[in-house]
C-alpha cells in the first residue's frame, strides 16, 4: 500500500493515476537515490496491480487494499505473481557459481517486513555485517535468463499480472541486457516490469528507450525522522540526528540506527564540547582516545554528530526557545550552554568542526586534528577564534 512508502507524493500520484485510469505501461524506471524509495514504491505498485479488490466495486482504485488474499500474499512477498530480483555475487562454492546465494531468501523476507531494508548486496556482503560486497554485484545473463525470464513469459498464477521488481537496473552486464532486452521488445500483455536505479545515465539507452520513468527525491531529514520513530520505534532525539545523517536515504537511516550506538556516539560527541570548553588536555584526551577507535569512517560520522550538537548552539543563539533542535531530548543543556557563554563564536565553531571534518576526509591525523579541534573550539567559546583550524605544525613558532 502506498502508506507504506515514505513521501514522494509526486511520483505516488502519477503511479496512482495510471491504477486508476486502467493506463500501467509495461516497463517502468523508478529512478532516484537508493533508499529514497524507488524500491518501496515498486514493491506497493506491484501489492497494487495484483489487489483483487482494486477497482471493483467498493475497492480502491489507485491503491491496494490491503486485506485481500493477493494483497496479504504480495506484502509477505509470497505472491507467485510478484517476483523480486537483486544483484547478487557469484557463490564461491557450490556446483553452479551463478546460483542465488543461501541468504537469499532471508533478504527478501525481511524486504517484506521493512521495504526499506538495507538488504541489497551492493551495500551489504553479509547480512548482519555493515560492510559492502568484496565481489562485483552484477546482474549476469545466466541468473537474468534464469529467473526473470522466466518468470516473466508465464501467464499469471493467480493475479492479472506477472510483476517483476528488478532493482539496480544501472547494474546490468551487458550480455544480461540483451536478454533483458528482448523480454522487454516483446513483453507479454500482462507482464509488469519495473526496474529501479539510483542514476539514469548509467542505465543502457537501449533499456531506457523502453521504460516508463518516474523520478524519487532524496527524502527531506524531517520525513526519514518522522518515519524513523512511528515505523522503527526509534527515540525522537536519536531519530532527528540520525534523520540528518542519512542523506535522503531512509535505507541509510535505518543502517546508521542498527549499525552505530548513535545514542553513545552523541554523548561522547556532547562530552567533547564540554571538556573543550575547560581547555585541560588531561580531560580532552580520553575522549578523543575513545572517539578514535573506530577508524577514519567512524570519527567522520562522530564529527557530524559534533557539528549538529554546534548546528543546535547557532539555531538556539538566532531563536531562542522556539528553536527546532535536533537533539531535542537535550534542549536543556543546549539553552543553558548558549546563556552561559555570550561571548561564544558559534560560526567559528561550525567552521572548525567542517575543517577538521575535512581533514580527517584528507587522511589528516586524528591524533594532531582532534586535539587542534578541542582548542580551538575553546577559543571561540570564549570569543577569541581565529575563525580556522591551525594546527600545532601550522602555528608560527
Ligand atoms: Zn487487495
Amino acid at each position: 500500500m502506498w502508506s507504506r512508502v515514505i513521501g514522494q507524493r509526486r511520483a505516488v500520484g502519477v503511479l496512482q493515476q495510471a491504477l486508476a485510469h486502467d493506463r500501467v505501461a509495461n516497463t517502468y524506471l523508478f529512478h532516484g537515490p537508493a533508499g529514497s524509495g524507488p524500491r518501496a514504491a515498486a514493491l506497493a505498485f506491484g501489492q497494487a496491480l495484483l489487489c483483487e479488490r482494486r477497482g471493483r466495486p467498493g475497492g480502491p482504485e489507485g491503491d491496494a487494499c490491503g486485506t485481500c488474499l493477493a494483497c496479504t500474499k504480495a506484502a509477505r512477498l509470497i505472491h507467485p505473481d510478484l517476483h523480486v530480483y537483486l544483484p547478487f555475487p557469484k557463490v564461491s562454492s557450490g556446483a553452479d557459481k551463478d546460483d542465488r546465494p543461501s541468504d537469499y531468501p532471508e533478504r527478501i523476507a525481511q524486504l517484506a517486513l521493512e521495504p526499506y531494508a538495507p538488504v541489497d548486496y551492493r551495500q551489504r556482503g553479509a547480512l548482519g555485517d555493515d560492510g559492502p560486497s568484496k565481489k562485483q554485484v552484477e546482474h549476469r545473463r545466466r541468473p537474468t535468463n534464469e529467473f526473470l525470464r522466466r518468470d516473466m513469459t508465464f501467464v499469471p498464477a493467480e493475479g492479472r499480472y506477472v510483476v517483476g521488481v528488478m532493482t539496480d537496473a544501472d547494474h546490468v552486464r551487458t550480455e544480461a541486457a540483451n536478454s533483458l532486452l528482448k523480454l522487454l521488445e516483446e513483453p507479454g500483455p500482462d507482464v509488469v516490469l519495473i526496474l529501479t536505479a539510483e542514476r539514469v545515465e548509467n542505465v543502457l539507452p537501449t533499456i531506457l528507450s523502453r521504460c516508463q520513468r518516474v523520478r524519487f527525491d532524496p527524502l527531506p531529514a524531517e520525513a526519514i525522522e518522522e518515519a524513523l520513530v512511528a515505523r522503527s520505534g526509534v527515540p525522537p532525539g536519536d531519530a532527528g540526528v540520525v534523520a540528518r545523517m542519512a542523506d535522503g536515504s531512509f535505507t541509510r537511516a535505518l543502517e546508521i540506527w542498527s549499525s552505530e550506538s548513535v545514542k553513545e556516539k552523541r554523548a561522547l560527541a556532547l562530552d567533547f564540547v564540554r571538556k573543550a570548553y575547560t581547555g585541560r588536555p588531561e580531560l580532552v584526551a580520553p575522549v578523543i582516545q575513545q572517539a578514535s577507535t573506530g577508524g577514519r569512517e567512524a570519527i567522520k560520522s562522530w564529527l557530524d554528530l559534533v557539528a549538529l550538537w554546534v548546528r543546535d548552539l547557532v539555531l538556539a543563539q538566532a531563536v531562542g526557545a522556539e528553536a527546532q533542535l535536533v537533539n531535542v531530548d537535550q534542549a536543556d543543556a543546549v539553552h543553558r550552554f548558549v546563556a552561559a557563554l555570550p561571548e561564544a563564536d558559534l560560526g567559528a565553531m561550525a567552521t572548525l568542526v567542517a575543517e577538521a571534518t575535512e581533514a580527517i576526509e584528507a587522511n589528516g591525523s586524528a591524533g594532531l586534528i582532534l586535539p587542534t579541534l578541542a582548542f580551538g573550539l575553546r577559543d571561540a567559546m570564549f570569543g577569541q577564534s581565529s575563525g580556522h583550524l591551525v594546527t600545532p605544525l601550522d602555528a608560527p613558532a
